[in-house]
């Protein structure tokens, strides 16, 4: 389904859906499920090769987003809907819960007024944990912690088979994937959008822009004009060993800043834990790079919360690139009478918010189309351990990641089908092979004779497929 305009689809589609991040994903699928004809148009040699590459991976209940904004309906609309899909679709849920915790006296005195926003927010569920309380639900904290509230509703997610499974789900049911499909320009002619990408000339009735890091750009492109600039934010993360998850049990969150939630520590639906992310304001739209000073300070702050934490090491390090723009709100802009959403600046909640969003833009996009009877709902591969995992099962072929447990059987039923890995990137977002302790460094050979001419991105050709 990876096709550019053939024949078939000559007279177009209903909806193009610019941009394959979780955003991107989710709007295909609400779109198809919906009825519409939906061609999706990424520029990158795989899906999620943007902003949605790197998060924190919590499903966020919207207890301190802005009140009263679409991102706080969106994420509450967009957790419901997670909570409503995932088990049809097989994607995993840790129900971890959070604290949001202080840790000097100004932070405590801020403490009622965020659980106040929580409660108007709709989050009633958040209880005020003493000093003490929060040392026995988590033994591991620093004595030094002076109160908190707990968060229950706050978990983690698998930030990568959810987008997957949304744009999966599309494509089973008739939606188009292109990649490499980098739109160029855009022409309205007679209520018909032509889209010039680098793949070919597409045509659609609907235009949304879902181009994340790109967002102003692609509404310069398509539209002549954007009504926002992206000001990329990058987060830099730590990944600690398996080890060291068995130190807690709660998502651990600071109290938030105007501009950022703050440092988090948390597990990781692998198993892992994780200290993060930085917020730092940078240009550069495509490469968000790590700093050793940075990293150092990361794993301080770590100890500093998990004094435990000095005795587990650092596996990995990884930064992403928040799409954010002059204002907290979400740049969502619709322009009906020329058939155009922009859906930009979803900065450091869409993971959470994706299904709301997509909800939310089908309402507003106000069209029917002739409705889908029987969707098909494929099941993602289960590799966080909540359901069995493959190297459980007979007939695997053999581990072939043995940090992370990838047999050669996800690695070749991730090379094939409707959204085959384009990418090294892609193939770990899809298995996680080569993510764990040893990062590849005994299976990288046997992965590059494996991949050797399937990804449109080889392993070893240089740019960023490698992530
Ligand atoms: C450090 C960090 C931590 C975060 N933590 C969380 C969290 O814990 N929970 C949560 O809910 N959210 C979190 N987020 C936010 C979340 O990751 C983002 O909101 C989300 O990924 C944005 O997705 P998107 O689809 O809008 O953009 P993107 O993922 O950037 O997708 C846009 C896509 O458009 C493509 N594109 C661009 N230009 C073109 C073009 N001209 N033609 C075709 N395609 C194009 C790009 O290649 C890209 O694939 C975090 C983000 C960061 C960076």
């Amino acid at each position: 389904m990876d096709t550019p305009n053939l024949p078939g689809n000559a007279e177009g589609f209903d909806v193009a859906v610019i941009g394959a991040g979780v955003v991107g994903c989710a709007l295909a699928r609400a779109f198809t499920l919906a009825g519409a004809r939906v061609v999706v148009l990424e520029k990158a040699a795989d899906v999620l090769d943007g902003a949605s590459k790197g998060n924190s991976a919590i499903l966020h209940t919207g207890f301190d987003a802005p009140e009263g904004s679409v991102e706080l309906a969106c994420i509450r609309e967009g957790y419901a809907l997670y909570h409503q899909i995932r088990d049809r679709l097989g994607l995993p849920l840790i129900r971890a819960g959070a604290m949001v915790l202080a840790w000097s006296e100004a932070e405590v005195a801020e403490l009622p007024a965020l659980m106040a926003q929580a409660v108007a927010n709709g989050v009633t569920d958040v209880q005020a944990v003493t000093a003490a309380e929060a040392l026995r639900l988590e033994p591991q904290l620093s004595a030094k912690v002076m109160g908190g509230f707990r968060v229950p509703g706050e978990h983690l997610i698998d930030p990568w088979s959810a987008a997957h499974g949304y744009l999966l789900q599309a494509l089973e049911n008739g939606a188009t994937l292109m990649r490499q499909a980098e739109v160029l320009t855009g022409r309205r002619s007679q209520g018909v959008w032509h889209l010039a990408t680098t793949a070919g000339a597409v045509q659609a009735g609907l235009v949304i822009n879902a181009a994340g890091l790109w967002g102003d750009e692609v509404d310069r492109r398509v539209t002549g004009e954007s009504w926002f600039t992206i000001k990329p934010r990058k987060g830099q993360f730590v990944v600690y060993d398996k080890t060291a998850a068995s130190l807690l049990g709660h998502i651990l969150l600071p109290v938030p800043t105007k501009t950022t939630k703050g440092i988090v520590v948390c597990r990781t639906a692998y198993g892992n834990l994780l200290v993060g992310p930085t917020a730092e304001e940078q240009d550069d739209r495509e490469h968000a790079t790590l700093d050793q000073p940075t990293l150092q300070a990361l794993m301080q702050r770590g100890q500093d919360i998990l004094p435990a934490l000095a005795g587990h090491e650092v596996t990995a390090a990884y930064a992403g690139l928040r799409p954010a723009t002059e204002e907290k709100e979400y740049r969502i802009r619709t322009d009906l009478a020329e058939d155009y959403i922009c859906v930009g600046g979803i900065r450091s909640t869409g993971l959470s918010a994706a299904l709301g969003i997509a909800a939310h833009v089908l309402r507003l996009a106000e069209r029917s189309y002739p409705p889908l009877e029987n969707p098909v709902w494929p099941q993602m591969p289960s590799l966080t351990g909540e359901a069995p995992r493959d190297w459980q099962t007979p007939g695997h072929g053999g581990i072939l990641c043995h940090c992370e447990l990838v047999t050669r059987r996800e690695v070749e039923a991730a090379l094939t089908g409707p959204m085959a890995a384009g990418s090294m990137g892609g193939l770990k977002r899809r298995t996680r092979v080569t993510m764990g302790r040893c990062q590849g460094f005994y299976c990288s050979a046997e992965l590059a004779r494996i991949t050797e001419g399937r990804l449109a991105q080889p392993m070893l050709g240089g740019g960023d497929g490698a992530d």
